[in-house]
């Protein structure tokens, strides 16, 4: 099924992202993951893209593992690294298995900045998926700015071209501060941008995870955020409940504000996954 048609509904959604792994002998247990998270039939799953492609057959698998458990899958695809060629093999795979959605992307730009020359956004991407078949497209955006925007403005400008490219819903990375949220969606309205945006969400289960975050994104973090980190950081077990009634809090709030698409970075943890959706039992259906 096409992501369109069920954001096309009107009702709220939860999704799950998985990661594929990085090498053959980590397959397995994150298939099993996988498995579990789909048990949960979510509204759809979505499967992320090693930097660079060179582990994209597991990408294309897992998504393929998605589908055959009756959840609409979506493969993420980015393009900076990669030639038209290999893109359009890609594409051409996702076909074959019948997996109709992709998240196009264009990829960080690796240390040393060596790149491919076919494409430098994903706005171009977005083109040559379109020419190639009937796929639902989604696309990343970011509520506080991509790093390397120039500004707010200039962002959503970069966004709206991604949606007259043809892309068909776009999904935030992830905010801690929901205020983030409703304000950007207030911009990229007024810009014109009309699509559906899905919330992404990411319920902190550990104290490693927010450094990350922050190092790598520069993700805004609420004082009442940091109030958890620093009173139950280093309780893992404490931190992790903390964290998922955090994630549950904002996704209740979403709903009730009229963000339906809510997509859950589940880091490949079926137990996070299954509590996220337990909170929201009477408000999912
Ligand atoms: P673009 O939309 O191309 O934007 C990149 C930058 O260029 C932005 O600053 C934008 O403002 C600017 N820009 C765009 N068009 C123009 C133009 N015409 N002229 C000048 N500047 C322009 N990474 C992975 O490697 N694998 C994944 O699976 C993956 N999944 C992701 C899923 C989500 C929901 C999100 C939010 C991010 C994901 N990423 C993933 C990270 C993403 O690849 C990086 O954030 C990357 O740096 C930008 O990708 P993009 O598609 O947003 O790029």
């Amino acid at each position: 099924m096409k992501i369109r048609e069920i954001l096309s509904k009107g009702e709220p959604t939860l999704s799950f992202e998985v990661f594929p792994p990085k090498t053959e002998d980590k397959y397995e247990s994150v298939e099993h993951a996988v498995l579990e998270i789909a048990r949960l039939k979510p509204a759809f799953m979505s499967v992320t893209y090693g930097a660079g492609g060179g582990t994209s057959r597991y990408t294309v698998d897992i998504a393929a593992t998605v589908q055959a458990q009756g959840v609409t899958p979506l493969a993420h695809l980015t393009c900076v690294s990669s030639t038209r060629e290999k893109v359009v093999s890609v594409l051409e795979e996702l076909k074959a298995r019948g997996i109709e959605n992709v998240l196009a992307l264009r990829g960080d730009i690796p240390v040393g900045g060596q790149v491919e020359k076919d494409f430098h956004y994903a706005s171009e991407l977005i083109r040559e998926i379109r020419k190639i078949g009937d796929f639902c497209i989604g696309a990343a955006c970011y509520p506080e700015g991509h790093v390397e925007s120039v500004d707010k403005a200039q962002d959503i400008q970069h966004l709206k071209e991604k949606v007259e490219a043809g892309c068909d819903f776009v999904t935030t990375q992830m905010f801690f501060d929901n205020n983030i949220l409703y304000n950007y969606l207030y911009r990229v309205r007024e810009a014109g941008v009309t699509v559906p945006v899905i919330a992404g969400i990411m319920p902190v289960t550990n104290k490693a995870q927010i450094k990350r975050i922050c190092s790598m994104s520069g993700t805004y973090l609420p004082a009442r955020f940091k109030a958890i980190v620093d009173r139950f950081g280093d309780n893992p077990a404490a931190m992790k409940q903390a964290g998922i009634a955090y994630a549950a809090e904002q996704i209740i709030d979403l709903i009730a504000n009229g963000v339906n698409g809510i997509h859950i970075y589940s880091m490949n943890k079926p137990d996070v996954a299954a509590r996220i959706q337990e909170s929201l039992s009477e408000i999912l259906c």
